[in-house]
């Protein structure tokens, strides 16, 4: 059961000395409560204090960071089994995964997919995260060519799959620096997983069939001194996927059982139908995913449902306000006004795109409101347009001043052609009708 700031606050010396890094203890204590702090951040906790709150106060699923430098990620640090309840915070990675016995030109083109590939979406760019190296083979030397290969072309984070203590030994000297993540300690060679987790402080897999035995393995793994773990189920089928992710994360949040509060790992790769097996592994908590080489499109699927899932589902996703091109517009193309709710945006953006009358849109910040809800709530009104139109410019991108603006916002019209100085065209309410409005009103109100 977690304490509340203020039970927290009693156990804490109130010093106020700041040297956790907050200005008061209360501050601290809040921070503490909602599994922002680190217990050990404040050095005159009595032991008995600090078992009491490092049992209650962190997070129920432990952050573990993969990697090191700019494309490092990390994981977990989640508080939620409904992602309405509050958010999702930390988006699985997904990682491409090689085999030692592909040759290095096959190893060398995954890798540089994943290093260069983006795909921009709503303003943000969406990336792969890096690169898992199964030690197929079963030989070290041939494990660390492989490594080695991945390390020329790139500084991804990394998987290391093998049982074999030998091999993992040889490919951590060369990488170990960068934070791997080893995969996989057993009831079988936990002793040596660990003692190679230690050593390079990298995080580790722990992986067994049934709850019983993880949670087993991980209490022994901590023992050992490995507090990075990530739980890897093994589910022969996606039906127990999500059966075996659900029950950890409920037990996990709930704290009922010690030794789950981890991260989870799946292998879409061991799964005949690897992208229902990747949308899965990210609708039900897993945090770390690793897959072949994907297509294009179920490469951008995969993506665009992360990202829609690992958004705070309580704000509405948003686009930029700017001055948007759509195709190569001239000084005498039409300008849209629009809000920034993205679903807003990329619909009226396909519609236009599908007119081949190249145009500009106007994005004014609604704070993320569809154009009903901003004009009832005042959101959209003729001073942000008045004052969008100077902010991006628009008066220097084309030589009339005309805007349409959409049909839900009719009610505006007059007082923003007053406040702007500029024609007001009032466009379809559906943006469906957008390209017969252009063809037809546009052009006639142009010649
Ligand atoms: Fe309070 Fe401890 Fe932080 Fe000092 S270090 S302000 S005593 S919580």
């Amino acid at each position: 059961m977690a304490l509340k700031a203020l039970d927290i606050y009693k156990l804490l010396p109130k010093k106020n000395c700041k040297e956790c890094g907050d200005p008061t203890c209360l501050t601290f204590a809040m921070k503490l409560a909602g599994g922002k702090a680190d217990v050990g951040s404040c050095p005159y906790l009595d032991e008995n204090a600090k078992s009491v709150l490092g049992a209650t106060t962190r997070p129920p699923v432990q952050r573990v960071k993969i990697g090191v430098g700019e494309r490092a990620f990390a994981v977990g640090e989640e508080f939620v089994l409904y992602r309405h309840d509050k958010t999702f915070y930390h988006p699985p990675g997904i990682l491409f995964k090689v085999s030692d016995t592909q040759t290095p030109e096959e190893i060398a083109a995954a890798t540089i997919r994943i290093r260069d590939e983006s795909f921009t979406r709503i303003g943000t760019d969406l990336k792969f995260n890096g690169i898992a190296i199964e030690n197929s083979s079963g030989s070290a030397e041939v494990f660390a060519r492989a490594v080695s290969t991945v390390e020329e072309h790139a500084d991804l984070p990394l998987v290391l799959i093998s049982e074999n203590g030998e091999a993992l030994n040889n490919a951590l000297v060369q990488v170990g620096s960068y934070r791997p993540l080893i995969h996989a300690a057993t009831d079988r060679n936990f002793r040596d997983m660990c003692s190679l987790a230690r050593k390079y402080g990298c995080p580790l897999v722990i992986k067994a069939q049934r709850l019983e035995e993880l949670i087993s393995l991980s209490k022994t793994c901590e023992a050992e001194g490995v507090k990075k773990l990530v739980l890897d189920p093994c589910p022969r089928t996606l039906g127990d996927f999500i059966a075996l992710s659900t029950a950890v994360r409920q037990l996990a949040i709930t704290r009922s059982v010690q030794g789950l509060g981890y991260p989870v790992y799946i292998d879409a790769t061991h799964h005949s139908l690897q992208d229902a097996a990747i949308a899965l592994g990210i609708v039900k908590y897993a945090s770390v995913i690793v897959t072949s080489s994907l297509s294009a499109a179920s490469a951008k699927a995969s993506l665009t449902l992360r990202q829609n899932i690992y958004t705070d589902p309580q704000k509405p996703i948003q686009m930029n306000p700017g001055l948007y091109r759509v195709g190569n517009p001239g000084k005498d193309a039409p300008v849209l006004l629009t809000v920034n709710f993205s679903l807003t945006y990329f619909t009226l953006e396909g519609y236009l795109e599908s007119t081949r009358i190249p145009c500009f849109m106007l994005i004014v910040d609604t704070e993320g409101l569809s154009v009903l809800t901003a004009v009832a709530a005042g959101k959209l009104n003729e001073m942000l347009v008045r004052d969008s139109i100077k902010k991006f410019d628009v008066e220097r991108e084309v030589s009339h001043k005309t805007l349409i603006i959409p049909g839900y916002a009719a009610p505006l019209s007059g007082r923003i052609e007053e406040a702007t100085g500029w024609n007001i065209l009032v466009g379809p309410r559906d943006a469906a009708e957008i390209g017969e409005f252009l063809h037809e009103v546009w052009k006639k109100h142009q010649s």
